[in-house]
């Protein structure tokens, strides 16, 4: 039977979550997710180590055992896998939702690989894939890339780092010590102020040092092959370079939003419309969840403030629909 009463698209730790509440309400329920279970973080960097300890992503009041208090990408992977198997959860990976349309009260969910009807649908699709371009001539080169994965890659090469965030604060370390020649090129005056407080020092002393060089309050204006040309404060400077990263963010897909009838505004922060207090959007039955709902603000929401979009989700959904069930 293709029918639930919860259809959750996306399979991150909160779509997850929103599986689990579900379930403890007693609703059946399907969540589709269009790569691997948690496909976000399968993504973020190998070696990458979690700003939140390990208690603060939890769900489903599992415990999260970590030696470090800051859980790593592969241990987090770890962590989620073994939840959606505890909780049985109804979990489809591969399976991409291309849209949704309402009938009546009910939802028509159209995927990659079929249709399903639903009572209620939570939209918990993240940020983390599509990224911020630069909008300059020759990003899309290959050399170019929006997303980091392993340091050993970039192994006596020329890289320039663009940005000041974690990403790519972590990426700049990295690489340096894999014996890059690191550039970081940051729009603004400093390191970004998010930059995790344990790493701050590292990245600090390595430009003080100049391990590695940074150029402020400049952006990249055109990449070729054997080059970037940059816009500094005294000026234009092409630098040879053999890689890009552009760690410069990522933001919803705010077309996919578009598309199954959420309203999105056009100015910035652009947070697709919700009623923070039932997390429902425009359309009644239709709920957001997680990262999400932040719109552009992506540092807004994180695991641990937004793991409790499931159950005041799940609350809705039961006060909306318990009048169809006979308890
Ligand atoms: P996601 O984990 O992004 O899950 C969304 C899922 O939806 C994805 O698996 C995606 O493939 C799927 N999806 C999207 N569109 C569709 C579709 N049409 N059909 C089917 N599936 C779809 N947060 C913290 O709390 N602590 C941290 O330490 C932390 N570190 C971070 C480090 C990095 C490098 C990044 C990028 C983010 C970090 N975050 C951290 C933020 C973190 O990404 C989110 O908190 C977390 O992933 C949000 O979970 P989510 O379930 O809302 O979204």
């Amino acid at each position: 039977d293709n029918h639930f009463d919860v259809l959750i698209i996306g399979a991150g730790p909160i779509g997850l979550a929103c599986g689990i509440a579900s379930q403890k309400a007693g609703r059946s329920h399907i969540i589709i997710e269009k790569g691997c279970l948690v496909n976000s973080l399968y993504n973020y960097p190998l070696n990458m180590t979690f700003f939140s300890s390990s208690e603060r992503l939890e769900i489903g009041d599992t415990p999260f055992v970590t030696t470090l208090p800051k859980p790593k990408r592969a241990e987090a992977l770890e962590y989620y896998r073994r939840i959606n198997g505890k909780f049985d959860l109804n979990t489809h990976l591969f399976e991409e939702v291309t849209a949704t349309r309402k009938d009546g009260d009910l939802f028509i969910v159209s995927t990659t690989k079929g249709q399903y009807t639903a009572q209620s649908v939570i939209v918990a699709t993240g940020f983390y894939d599509v990224p911020m371009l630069l909008n300059v001539p020759g990003e899309d080169l290959p050399k170019v890339s929006h997303y980091y994965k392993d340091p050993h890659f970039y192994a006596n090469q020329r890289v320039v780092v663009v940005g000041a965030s974690n990403s790519s604060v972590d990426a700049a370390l990295e690489t340096y010590r894999k014996g890059a020649k690191v550039t970081m090129v940051v729009r603004g005056p400093e390191i970004g102020p998010r930059v995790k407080y344990w790493v701050r020092p590292d990245i600090e002393n390595r430009i003080a040092l100049g391990e590695i060089d940074v150029f402020y309050q400049t952006r990249i204006s055109e990449i070729k092959d054997e080059s970037v040309t940059i816009s500094t404060p005294e000026g234009m400077i092409e630098i040879g370079n053999d890689f890009v990263l552009a760690l410069t963010g990522y933001r919803p897909n705010f077309d996919f939003l578009r598309k199954v009838g959420i309203d999105v505004p056009n100015e910035a922060p652009m947070i697709p419309v919700h009623n923070p207090q039932t997390m429902e959007t425009n359309i009644a039955g239709l709920y957001l969840a997680g990262v999400v709902c932040g719109g552009l603000n992506t540092h807004l929401w994180f695991i641990e403030n937004s793991r409790i979009h499931a159950d005041i989700i799940m609350q809705h959904i039961l006060e909306r629909t318990s009048s169809c069930y006979v308890n």
